[in-house]
């Protein structure tokens, strides 16, 4: 038992990446993604050079390629779900250049297909699950919070408000992982409860959108499960919780383009993702002093990344020539945090 449990904490973080396929009328039969490995290596070809430079090899704990099904996708996050139910705190993010994925991976295309299901709800389906296999032993209730953090705000999604509203980020150990005290915390009981309140907030999320700007690719999305379990022999409490972070597009915006609102949005957004990456590099490399504070998102998280925390981010590459930047920048960026 204890083996198993050490042998759990080790490597606590993990990295996958996910190619995204063609989507319809979109190749002209070139991409950049040259090599699939199976130890988790992806060769990355420039079709526009030659020679020894045109190839890089990226190595993650493993790749996956466009042909993977949201089910083979999910199969590996399993074990994490049964650990939020045993008392631990999992991150799991969805890291990439706007169109890469992100929101199919952690959502799916489509709520009213099981099938293609993203990580979210087969997540919370095992989660309900698993509480009903343990509910003679343990008594479980699961409560969701669904914030976003734009330009360095905090905002609920379920709760509407004309005016948006700024929450406050509390930073406590006692609190253990409600770090956004006054968002809304819905008790939820079955997938549909969760079904229904997702809606909500991507509702209230395009709300607070202007027509030109896409919300969804500026802002970070966070839905948060908060599991408290009462063992009824001995009473003892079990606290755990689950955050799914659809991130913010990672492009890198030219500076010489963007102007206004558009500037500040990019640069809420690389700051936060650096920071993003400085704190789970900081603790892959199990330095002393782990950066929180240097943004929003990490502080919201703070209690669940580190420590027993576990954590597992999917990076998103988009096959296409024209994205091989971004693919390079995001790729290299997985690879610090690897
Ligand atoms: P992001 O959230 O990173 O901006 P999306 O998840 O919205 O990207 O994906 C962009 C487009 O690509 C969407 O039309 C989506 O349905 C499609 N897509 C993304 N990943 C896949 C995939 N693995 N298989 C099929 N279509 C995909
Ligand atoms: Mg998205």
């Amino acid at each position: 038992q204890l083996y198993n449990l050490v042998q759990d904490l080790k490597g606590t973080i993990r990295v996958y990446c996910r190619v995204r396929p063609f989507l319809p009328g979109q190749s002209n039969g070139q991409t950049t993604v040259d090599y699939i490995g199976e130890n988790g290596n992806i060769m990355i070809v420039n079709p526009l050079k030659q020679g020894k430079d045109a190839r890089r090899v990226f190595s993650f704990n493993k790749v996956f390629a466009t042909n993977v099904t949201q089910e083979q996708i999910y199969v590996d996050t399993q074990p994490l779900i049964r650990s939020v139910l045993d008392g631990f705190n999992v991150c799991i993010f969805a890291y990439g250049q706007t169109g890469s994925g992100k929101t199919y991976t952690m959502s799916g295309p489509d709520l009213t297909s099981e099938e293609t299901w993203g990580v979210n709800y087969r997540a919370l389906r095992d989660l309900f699950q698993i509480s009903k296999e343990r509910a003679e032993f343990i008594k479980y209730e699961v409560g969701v919070q669904m914030i976003e953090i734009y330009n360095e705000q905090v905002r609920d999604l379920l709760f509407s408000t004309l005016t948006p509203c700024t929450l406050d980020i509390r930073n406590n150990s006692q609190l253990n992982g409600l770090n956004v005290p006054d968002a809304s915390l819905v008790r939820v009981t079955c997938t549909r409860d969760v079904l229904d309140l997702m809606r909500i907030g991507q509702k209230n999320r395009a709300v607070g959108a202007t027509a030109l700007n896409e919300r969804s690719s500026r802002s970070h999305s966070v839905l948060t499960v908060h599991v408290h379990g009462k063992e009824l022999v001995s009473n003892s409490i079990l606290k755990g919780c689950l955050h799914l972070v659809d991130l913010a597009g990672s492009e890198r915006v030219d500076k010489s383009e963007a102007v206004g609102e558009r500037l500040k949005e990019a640069q809420h957004i690389n700051r936060s993702l650096s920071a993003l990456g400085d704190v789970i590099s900081a603790l892959a490399q199990k330095s002393s002093h782990i950066p929180y504070r240097n943004s929003k998102l990490t502080q919201v998280l703070q209690d669940s990344l580190g420590g027993q925390a576990k954590t597992l981010m999917f990076v998103h590459i988009n096959p296409e020539v024209n994205a091989l930047g971004e693919t390079i920048s995001t790729l290299k960026f997985a690879e610090r945090v690897a």
